[in-house]
């Protein structure tokens, strides 16, 4: 049996982990609900621990964000409550967990780019404020357990993150998923595609198996290291840039048209690598984000309709 458990290790981030490192414990929602204290003491009891992955969240876009806040806090602050509080009943050696760059605070609260520090700085943006929250105390938790318990942990925190096995819901998907779909359904009905926002939000991308090899990168070689990091690339690509190249990917030659009444989210939030390089990350490692956009649209032309948040799916 393995002795590392990976919490959300169904979804996207799990999936490209599970390619990496394939002999771990892939958790999901299915066998144990981690909203649950008494699952979540099962799964722990079960599988006997002593290095955690925790990935497993209520995910979305900036439109499920905006319109079901609640379930955002209540999901994930149940989760991440249950998932520190075993890692340090269970004593586990070390846990490495996924925060999010949506934990800084919105721009007239920072200074670019963002650097860990500023995570408490100030309110993080209206758009996703609970989820943000949540995602904020999993590393007041994580931080409290150290001092109290003597965990061992790392808060990594991504930018966008795109791949295979994303999901492709058009209400509750992140922006790569969502273009790529609707660009691919346009493409065969013969329609424009019609995006939210006007295109022009700045966003950071970095591909799932970049975060994957990130996360094994903090669980083994930086064991001594315990706080927060940014892990994502720092370049930034306008929204109408990226829907571009997945339109020339995807073999689209129809119009984009803009819809500016639907939410962009912040203008930009770029983040600071320079805490993980100095950790001894090496930062031109990364996919590029050409290469990262033609995997993902390959994946997804070969197993579209097959996929999570499209209707017909298996
Ligand atoms: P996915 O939505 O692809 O996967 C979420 C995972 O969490 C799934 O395995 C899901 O299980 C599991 N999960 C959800 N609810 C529960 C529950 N109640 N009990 C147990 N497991 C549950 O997310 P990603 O892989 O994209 O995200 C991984 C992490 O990265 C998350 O913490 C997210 O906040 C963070 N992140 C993601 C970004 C992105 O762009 N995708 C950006 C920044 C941070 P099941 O498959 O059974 O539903």
């Amino acid at each position: 049996m393995s002795d590392v458990l990976v919490t959300g290790g169904s979804g996207m981030v799990g999936s490209a982990l599970k390619e990496l490192y394939p002999s771990a414990k892939y958790l999901s929602s299915k066998e144990y609900d981690l909203r649950s204290s008494i699952e979540t003491r099962l799964a722990f009891q079960e599988h006997r621990p002593r290095y955690v992955v925790h990935l497993a969240a209520k995910v979305g876009g900036v439109k499920g964000n905006s319109d079901f806040p609640s379930d955002f806090f209540t999901e994930n602050s149940m989760i991440n409550t249950n998932v520190i509080d075993c890692c340090v009943k269970y004593n586990v050696k070390r846990v490495v967990s996924l925060l999010s760059t949506c934990v800084y605070p919105d721009s007239e609260h920072a200074t670019y780019p963002l650097t860990e520090e500023q995570m408490h700085a100030g309110p993080p943006h209206e758009s996703n404020f609970a989820y943000a929250h949540v995602k904020r105390m999993l590393e007041v938790h994580s931080r409290a357990a150290r001092k109290q318990h003597g965990l061992s942990y790392a808060c990594a925190i991504p930018n966008n993150i795109y791949g295979n096995n994303d999901n492709y819901d058009l209400e509750n998907g992140h922006v790569v998923p969502a273009i790529i779909r609707k660009v691919w359904e346009a493409k065969h009905k013969r329609k424009d595609v019609h995006l939210w926002g006007d295109g022009s939000p700045l966003r950071e991308f970095t591909h799932a198996s970049d975060i994957a090899r990130a996360l094994l990168f903090l669980l083994w070689t930086k064991t001594d290291f315990h706080g927060m990091v940014n892990i994502g690339t720092t370049q930034e690509h306008s929204i109408k840039e990226i829907a571009k190249k997945i339109a020339k990917e995807l073999g689209y030659s129809g119009n984009i048209i803009w819809d500016a009444d639907m939410p962009s989210g912040q203008h930009r939030k770029p983040s600071s690598n320079a805490k993980f390089i100095e950790l001894g990350w090496e930062p031109n490692t990364y996919l590029s984000i050409d290469d990262g956009l033609k995997q993902a649209c390959d994946w997804f032309k070969n197993n579209y309709p097959y996929v999570r948040g499209v209707e017909n799916s298996g």
